[in-house]
Formats: C-alpha cells, sequence, structure tokens
C-alpha cells in the first residue's frame, strides 16, 4: 500500500470500486457449474435473491447495465416499435444507440426535468400517438432511478406511480434503468421493492456503489426473463461458469446495502466543503445521494481546475466543459473527503488564480 497521504482518491464514479475482501473469498469458493445450461447454482441462487428482493417472480443476471437495459427494450419491443426514454436518460444518451442500432427500436425522448423525472406534458403527448399506421406504435416507457445525469437525484415514488399509470393505461410496459435503485430505496426511505412495484421490469448494477467487480440484474415476469435469457444469449451475453460473478453479487446483497448511507453523507461533506471553495459552483438537489456535480468556471478555468486536481492525486470526471461530477463509493472514506476538499481549496486558487 502507499502512503495514505498518497492514495488516489478516484471520485470519477463509483464503478471504480474494488471488491471486498469477502467478496474475494466468496469468488475463490463458489460453487460453479455452466450457467448457459442453467446449471450454476451460484447464478440460481443470485437470480433467486435478486427477484425476491426486486418483487419479480425471475431475475437474469447480465455482463452490465447497458446489457440489462438492452435486452430488457429488445425483450419488451420488436423492430419498429416505440420506447419512450428521458431526454438524460443513460438509455438514450450512453448506451451507444444499442436499441436502435442493434434491435430497431426507435426512442422517443422526453424531456427530464432536473429532478430526473419524465416531463408529464411530453409524455402525454407521446401516449397520445395515434394507431395508425404513419406512427411507430410505443410499447415501453423507460424510467431511471436514481437518475444519474440529474446528479443522483432519487426520483419521487409519487412521479413513478403517475409516469406507471398514465403508461399502463395505455397498454404499455414500465421498464425501470435501477442502476442505482438502493441508493433510491436509502434516500426516499423506502425500500428497492417498493420503488420496483411501480415498473413492470428493473435492471439494477452489482458493479456500481456495491462494489462487485461485474455484473447486473434484470427482473420481471417469467415471460418476460425467458424472452429476455433469449437476447441476453444473442448478444453474447450468456456466460458459463458465471458462479464467480454471482458469488460476489451475493455477498454485495447481504452486506454492500446499509452501508450506502456512509457514502450518501460523504457525498453531503463533499458538497457541502465544495461550496466553500471560491470558484466552485456545487448544483443543488433535493436529496443527495452519492453524487456531487459542481461548476469551475469557464472552460479554460475548469481544465486548470481539474488538472490541478489530478496533480493532486483527485481525479474527477468531466460531465462538459465547465462542470464536474464527483461520486463517492466504497473506495472513499470520509478522511479522503475531508482531504479532497482541502485540495480543492488549493487547486482553485491555483485554477482561478491570475
Ligand atoms: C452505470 C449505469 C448503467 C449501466 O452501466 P454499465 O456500465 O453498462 O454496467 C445504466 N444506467 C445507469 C443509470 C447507470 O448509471
Amino acid at each position: 500500500m502507499r502512503e495514505s497521504a498518497e492514495r488516489l482518491i478516484d471520485l470519477r464514479s463509483d464503478t471504480v470500486s474494488l471488491p471486498t475482501p469477502e467478496m474475494r473469498e466468496a469468488i475463490a469458493r463458489a460453487e460453479l457449474g455452466d450457467d448457459v445450461y442453467g446449471e450454476d447454482p451460484t447464478v440460481n441462487r443470485l437470480e433467486a435473491m435478486a427477484a425476491s428482493m426486486m418483487g419479480k417472480e425471475a431475475a437474469l443476471l447480465v455482463p452490465s447495465g447497458t446489457m440489462g437495459n438492452l435486452a430488457a427494450m429488445l425483450a419488451h419491443c420488436g423492430r419498429g416499435d416505440r420506447a419512450i426514454v428521458g431526454s438524460q436518460s443513460h438509455t438514450f444518451v450512453y448506451e451507444a444507440g444499442g436499441a436502435s442500432a442493434l434491435g430497431g427500436v426507435v426512442m422517443a425522448p422526453v424531456r427530464n426535468t432536473d429532478d430526473g423525472e419524465l416531463d408529464l406534458d411530453e409524455l402525454k403527448h407521446e401516449l397520445a400517438t395515434p394507431a395508425d399506421a404513419h406512427f411507430a406504435p410505443p410499447k415501453l416507457a423507460v424510467i431511471e432511478n436514481t437518475h444519474n445525469r440529474c446528479g443522483g437525484a432519487p426520483v419521487a415514488l409519487s412521479h413513478m406511480a403517475e409516469v406507471s399509470d398514465l403508461t399502463h393505461s395505455r397498454g404499455l410496459k414500465v421498464h425501470l434503468d435501477g442502476a442505482r435503485i438502493f441508493n433510491a430505496a436509502l434516500a426516499l426511505e423506502t425500500t428497492a421493492q417498493t420503488i420496483a412495484s411501480h415498473a413492470d421490469t428493473v435492471s439494477f448494477c452489482l458493479s456500481k456503489g456495491l462494489a462487485c467487480p461485474i455484473g447486473s440484474l434484470l427482473c420481471g415476469n417469467r415471460d418476460f426473463i425467458a424472452r429476455a435469457h433469449r437476447v441476453r444469449k444473442m448478444l453474447g451475453g450468456g456466460m458459463r461458469q458465471a458462479g464467480v460473478v454471482a458469488a460476489a453479487g451475493i455477498v454485495a446483497l447481504t452486506t454492500m446495502i446499509d452501508r450506502l448511507a456512509e457514502d450518501h453523507a460523504n457525498a453531503r461533506a463533499l458538497a457541502e466543503g465544495l461550496a466553500l471553495v471560491a470558484g466552485l459552483n456545487v448544483r443543488h438537489v433535493k436529496r443527495r445521494t452519492n453524487m456531487v456535480v459542481f461548476d469551475a468556471g469557464d472552460p479554460a478555468s475548469a481544465r486548470r481546475f481539474q488538472a490541478a486536481m489530478k496533480e493532486r492525486g483527485v481525479l474527477l470526471s468531466a460531465r462538459d466543459a465547465t462542470s464536474f461530477r464527483a461520486v463517492t463509493h466504497y473506495g472513499v472514506t470520509r478522511a479522503d473527503i475531508d482531504r479532497a476538499v482541502a485540495l480543492a481549496a488549493e487547486a482553485a486558487a491555483e485554477a482561478f488564480g491570475d
């Protein structure tokens, strides 16, 4: 180990989190089989756990959140069908247009509010698409909770219920991109199952705040999971002794959910600290989860600030030319946060001074 004073403080994403010692143990000891034959007992155990935690009939382990959402969209929609997505959603912005490229799905973006909600007027407009040969028929609405590009905002249950009612009344299905559903549950003081109850299908990541090396789960009814299973195979996501992945997932679901509170407290401390640094402007969120988005002046000073932080061993991810995202996770302690704030003051003096 390097001296803690020299340790990198990596705030780029919670995906950089490394597995816990208990996960490494579980991986080494995992009972394995060929999951393409349905014979990996560890995968089967994880899928049963995930389904039960989300209140769904069945679950499917997939390599990534991107594949979970893609398999969901391709299982819900045929070629030429329309999926309503948030304009700032991960599915629309960050998944390489997979549903369109690989499944011929027409993605119809509806404006996301700053809170990660869907603009209900625009949603209603999309849902009012006439059943006429001119139009791609809407089949699915995708919602995201917590909302990544909207500063990690937890989306209110009342909004989810409204989207779900509107969408279902038109005969469409709802898929929830719940990559960070446990962060949402913590912030909304509810359970993942309650959040997922507003969607027909849900995907969540093991590889973010839960600190697993790999893996996401897609959950829904048996019939949906059977279709998604075929899609997963088609996408090349049928893995063999995937119990090595699932073993870490089981540890995550049993030991890593409650500690997310620490990440949320650390993100609050980081937001409060950065807000006091001259030249930085922390974006307000109603309820903070594990992210802090902040602006750092004009593009040139923002670049200087990021470089000055990197020089001091603090990594941030650029959101655009003038703003950054910092994410707290299992690999970041409260002492790291205090240090990152102190270093941000130094870096800002350097970047914004003359
Ligand atoms: C990270 C993320 C995903 C998928 O991530 P992978 O990197 O493909 O595992 C999907 N949705 C949201 C909101 C995410 O933050």
